[in-house]
């Protein structure tokens, strides 16, 4: 894939940048691998003040990256904002709580004393996608930097002008040489480099197939990793449900980021009594979307990422019509230049038709009407994925019960699945494994290391 920024609202190419050659990447993994042994010893208030210093620079320059999101990648303009304002918390967070979260762990054993202490491990490689192209770096370097280790960061081939900015916005906040890296490589050459001894871990977030296979090169050279994957969303709506309110959020699940997000409410599975009511507001809502310009601060739905994914989504639409699916809205791309897809509502959907299982990366909802509470968690559950689950329900203490039988990563009641820096994220099944966020994400890349003293005359 072609390292360069092609605008989706006009599919014209605007900038294009070379692939680094094998030395170069020697040279940049030398360079990290010797920032690493003086970074391990530099204190938490030093990387903190870094890290914030970085959180209040992308503060300050929160428009014009915003613009490079937007550019690139097609996200709403005053999501690309948001997108940068979540990034600059993220930083914060890790900045401000990493040395509680590391702090020595003392044990009680039986005689002596002992105790646990968190110690960094090296150089962590990191390989990103476009969909969040600042708050998925985030999530991955401010921990690791947090903890002591150094990054390389492998960001998705589309968003060269967001991976540059990032690391130029380490370079003005006076970060050591080395302990941040952008990779000009292809995904397939980022495989590759795990297996460098230099590299002490790998992590992920994209495609189940880039997951398969990084794994099966961190498996082979025995190193740690985490995978982020993708996802297929229930969104469960039950019969007591505030049903406008339900829709709003329904269609907010759906459609932000254009639809190309993780953890998008993807399937709807709403109970015979309120499913009529539904699906008629949540359609003319969807139907009643303002189609266009992605940095108008009118347009409600922008283009996709790129023309090659418009395609991949109607070709699962046509495939799924061909098996039998019934289109209740959309189903075809927009009467517009650029990567456009209509909002779009598939139904009758069943295990044998592409839809039912496949991630649907874009703005089509699936639509299910099942008979009771029983039989929606049955289906929420019949996923390869298990990433986010929502459940809409007045009663709080059903929609607890029915959390604890969903296999997903994270379930939201009465609200689609979202994201900030003190809530874990991740998944189970094909949507990945290990978190980012919150205590649990600067614990992945960590030497639990035991310290153990002992006198000199106890016994075995
Ligand atoms: P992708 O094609 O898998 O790309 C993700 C990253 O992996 C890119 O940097 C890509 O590089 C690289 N890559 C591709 N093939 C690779 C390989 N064989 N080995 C190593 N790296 C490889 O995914 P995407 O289309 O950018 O992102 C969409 C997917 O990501 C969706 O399935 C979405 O659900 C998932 N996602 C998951 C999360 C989460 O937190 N669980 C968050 C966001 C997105 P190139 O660009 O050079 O191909």
């Amino acid at each position: 894939m072609a390292i360069q920024t092609v605008n989706p609202y006009t599919n014209k190419v605007e900038r294009t940048f070379d692939e680094m050659s094998e030395e170069t990447i020697d040279l940049l993994l030398t360079q990290s691998a010797k920032a690493f042994t003086s970074w391990k010893e530099t204190n938490y208030e030093v990387r903190a003040k870094i890290l914030h210093k970085v959180a209040s620079l992308m503060r300050e320059k929160k428009e014009h990256l915003a613009t490079l999101i937007t550019l690139e990648m097609g996200k709403l303009i005053a999501q690309a904002e948001g997108e940068i304002l979540l990034s600059a918390a993220i930083f914060d967070y890790y900045a401000t709580n990493a040395k509680a979260f590391l702090t020595d762990k003392p044990l009680k054993p039986e005689n002596g004393s002992a105790y646990i202490k968190s110690s960094p491990i090296g150089i962590i490689l990191g390989v990103e996608p476009w969909n969040f192209p600042f708050y998925q770096v985030a999530r991955f370097a401010a921990p690791n930097l947090m903890v002591g280790n150094t990054v390389l960061v492998n960001h998705a081939s589309m968003v060269p002008q967001c991976a540059l900015a990032i690391e130029e916005l380490f370079d003005e906040a006076g970060a050591p040489n080395g302990i941040y890296t952008n990779l000009f490589i292809s995904g397939k050459r980022a495989s590759a480099l795990v297996s460098d001894k230099r590299i002490k871990g790998v992590s992920l977030t994209g495609s189940e197939a880039a997951g398969a296979s990084i794994a099966a090169e961190a498996g082979r050279y025995l190193k740690k990793s985490v995978l982020e994957l993708g996802g297929s969303d229930a969104f469960i709506i039950l019969e007591d449900a505030d049903i406008d309110k339900t829709v709003e959020w329904a269609v907010v699940g759906r459609i932000n980021n254009n639809g190309q997000s993780c953890v998008a409410s993807k399937r709807f599975i709403a109970v015979e009594a309120i499913a009529d009511e539904f699906i008629e507001k949540f359609k003319e809502k969807l139907s009643n979307l303002v189609v266009g310009d992605p940095m108008d601060s009118k347009t409600e739905l922008g283009p996709m990422s790129s023309e090659e994914a418009a395609v991949t989504i109607i070709d699962q639409i046509r495939r799924s019509v061909d098996a039998g699916a019934t289109i209740l809205l959309g189903g075809t791309r927009a009467d517009m230049p650029g990567a456009f897809v209509q909002p779009t509502i598939l139904t009758d959907l069943k295990p044998e038709i592409p839809a039912y299982y496949e991630e649907l990366f874009g703005p089509v909802a699936s639509f299910y009407r099942v008979k009771d509470e029983e039989t929606a968690i049955i289906l929420a559950n019949d996923s390869d994925f298990g990433l986010g689950c929502s459940i809409f329900t007045k009663d709080i203490k059903r929609g607890e019960k029915i959390a604890n039988q969903i296999d997903a990563g994270m379930v939201f009641i009465n609200h689609p699945t979202w994201t900030q820096a003190d809530l874990p994220f991740g998944g189970t099944k094909g949507s990945g494994y290990g978190r980012e966020l919150s205590e649990l994400g600067i614990q992945e890349f960590v030497n639990k290391k035991l310290i153990r003293v002992s006198g000199l005359s106890d016994p075995l």
